[in-house]
């Protein structure tokens, strides 16, 4: 298969995720996972029609994101959607237009800071960890409904992030646990998208998007309201470099 066919076949379930869910199709945002994949794959993927790419490391994307510039001529927006360390932020503030993956206060305020100097802010989201994994990277939000100190403390994080001045938080996004059954995934996306509306009311901010969904869940993130899929194996194939 190739990535435009594989492109074609990914597009033609998230128009099929739309329509079981009444769904516009425009209201989906497919992010081409390119990460351990060479320029010359986003090239071709961005010739099958991908516009928004995501990347999870900074030294890699420093060296593929000119290269595909030099080839690509097309608008193509770049999304951050792996752990950034806080030292890391001002390189990603940089090279990004949209960061999935912010996990902490403090590297909220980083970013903020280098976007304030270039006098432009960032579209970012916020990674929440629902399904409360220990391993897992994004703010502690298991049973966020239910449990008051867990509330409070996201509570607490989200305003600051808010006021922070270098940024435009567009929503939340969330990795679901490795399941065996897809249907396993759903309450995990459902209670990201009720967290949305519980914030957005709260705090009256619009928070647009929701970043769920893989190549192994993401129709199901579709019908529970993802806005934006992030899907790598699908596209390019399965990847040699554990990531
Ligand atoms: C690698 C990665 C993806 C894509 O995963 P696939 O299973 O290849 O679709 C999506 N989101 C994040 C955060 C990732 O690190």
């Amino acid at each position: 298969m190739t990535i435009a066919e594989n492109m074609d076949r990914v597009r033609q379930n998230i128009a099929d995720a739309c329509a079981r869910a009444n769904r516009r199709l425009d209201e989906v945002t497919l992010v081409a996972v390119s990460k351990t994949h060479p320029a010359e794959s986003v090239v071709e993927a961005a010739a099958a029609g991908a516009q928004h790419f995501g990347e999870n490391r900074v030294e890699e994307s420093e060296i593929k994101i000119p290269r595909v510039h030099e080839q690509v001529h097309t608008p193509v927006t770049w999304h951050m959607i792996g752990h950034i360390q806080s030292r890391k932020a001002k390189d990603v503030a940089e090279l990004f237009q949209f960061v999935h993956s912010v996990d902490s206060l403090k590297l909220a305020a980083r970013l903020s800071a280098a976007r304030v100097e270039m006098g432009q802010p960032l579209d970012i989201l916020l990674e929440i960890n629902v399904s409360g994994e220990e391993a897992k990277d994004g703010f502690h939000a298991a049973h966020w409904d239910r449990d008051g100190q867990i509330h409070d403390a996201l509570w607490n994080d989200v305003q600051q992030i808010l006021a922070l001045p270098g940024l435009h938080v567009r929503g939340l996004m969330t990795m679901a646990p490795i399941v065996e059954d897809i249907e396993m995934a759903r309450p995990v996306f459902a209670s990201l998208a009720a967290l949305r509306a519980e914030l957005a009311e709260s705090f009256h901010h619009p928070l647009p998007d929701l970043s769920m969904g893989m190549t192994d869940d993401y129709p199901v993130a579709i019908e529970e309201g993802s806005t934006m899929v992030r899907i790598g194996r699908a596209i390019f194939g399965e990847r040699t470099l554990q990531q």
